[in-house]
């Protein structure tokens, strides 16, 4: 067999925190030790050799590349030290961008160089929205609402700030929505390949939803796997709470979208703020508050484990960290000077706020926060390979 090694996958892969792949010499113990490894698929240790090979498209095709947690056991037993849950999380960067869609902002979301673009592109969206809606201006005190940040007009049925927060976020989210589409669907579809089954022995849609995909989530919500870690078994402490919290705050933003964007149509008193008191923004801030003790509990854990175990620290691994804390600290700081009364800084920090939130959702699809949909449809065809759709095939 002819193996052509992908050069630039290889010096891809040292850049991004597998730096080390190279030291495997295929003992298999990280194979043994890993706890989410199973007896009939063992995974790290034969994407050691083919990341070493440079075997691009046969790494971005396996699932067991996704379902690793990234939870350092292997690390910590390798008697190399070849840190092989560090290559794997290399190769997820890697796929992130293989998949991504469009492929040039996919890439541009991959390198610290491009930070001044990154941060600059939705910085300059939101500033020309700002000032073309008119209402461009720095509250000096008294009553602040940021209902009027975009200014107001005197069409009733739709607020004018709600007009421009949904023109700007809602065309990010329906990219981040479609990209990740893209690229799910065409990982599937390579994993796919490498099973025998029959195009008319398929699951339905529903059938695919309850029996593979929804005890994915179920799964991944109960925080099992990251349980079953030893070295790293602290990561679930930020993890948790984190995950929680974008769910909370999903479930306030669909609810602000039902309020203001449709119900306030019929019912314009929709649009002013929701109360403090009320049970949607005690979620919000309740949420606020768990992102932000969730982003820094795993910050805390990068750091000491660049300090302590020499794990390199990647542009991959510290965007997502910067990008949630910027969130999480930017909205909650523009929560307290709005109820200080301070006005213009209460505006500053919802800009910087708007700024991250789209950040958040422009670059979703080619960051590590896409392992949040690749790792979901990873661990529903971890079910799917060995269920009857595939091994009863006839
Ligand atoms: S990564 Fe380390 S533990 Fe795993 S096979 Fe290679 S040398 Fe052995
Ligand atoms: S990092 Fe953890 S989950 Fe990933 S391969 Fe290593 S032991 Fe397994």
């Amino acid at each position: 067999m002819q193996i052509n090694p992908d050069l630039q996958f290889i010096k891809f892969l040292k850049g991004a925190g597998g730096d080390t792949l190279k030291k495997c010499y295929q003992c298999a113990t990280c194979s043994v030790v890993c706890p989410l490894s199973s007896d009939s698929k063992p995974f790290p240790r034969k994407e050691m050799i083919w990341a070493q090979w440079g075997l691009k498209d046969k790494l971005v095709a396996d699932p067991d590349v996704f379902l690793c947690h990234q939870c350092g056991d292997c690390t910590a037993y390798c008697p190399r030290g070849a840190k092989p849950g560090d290559v794997l999380g290399a190769i997820r960067a890697y796929a992130y961008t293989h998949y991504g869609f469009p492929a040039g902002l996919a890439k541009l979301a991959t390198s610290a160089k491009n930070l001044p673009i990154l941060i600059g592109l939705p910085a300059i969206i939101i500033l020309v929205c700002w000032a073309i809606s008119g209402g461009m201006h720095l509250p000096a005190g008294g009553h602040i609402d940021f209902g009027g940040f975009f200014g107001h007009w005197d069409f009733k049925y739709l607020s004018k700030t709600v007009f421009f927060i949904d023109a700007i976020m809602l065309p990010a989210a329906g990219l981040a929505i479609f990209s990740s589409y893209m690229g799910v669907s065409t990982m599937w579809k390579k994993m796919a390949e490498g099973l025998d089954t029959k195009p008319d022995f398929r699951p339905s849609a529903v059938q695919f939803v309850m029996e593979f995909l929804w005890p994915a989530v179920q799964e991944i919500i109960s925080h099992n796997r990251f349980n079953e870690c030893g070295a790293n078994k602290d990561r679930a402490k930020g993890h948790k709470p984190l995950m929680l919290a974008f769910i909370g705050l999903l479930i306030v933003t669909t609810y602000g979208f039902i309020r203001k964007d449709l119900i306030g149509i019929i019912n314009p008193s929709m649009h002013g703020p929701i109360p403090l008191w009320d049970p949607i923004k005690i979620l919000a801030n309740v949420s606020a508050v768990a992102m932000i003790y969730g982003v820094f509990l795993l910050w805390g854990k990068r750091s000491n484990d660049e300090s302590v175990s020499g794990t390199q620290a990647t542009f991959y691994d510290w965007f997502l960290i910067y990008e949630i804390a910027a969130v999480g600290v930017s909205g909650l700081l523009a929560e307290l000077t709005r109820l200080a009364g301070i006005g213009s800084l209460a505006y500053l920090f919802y800009y910087i706020h708007l700024v991250a939130i789209m950040m958040l959702f422009l670059y979703m699809p080619y960051t590590k926060f896409a392992h949040l949909v690749y790792r979901t449809f990873a661990m529903a065809f971890e079910r799917y390979r060995v269920s009857n759709y595939v091994l009863n095939k006839n």
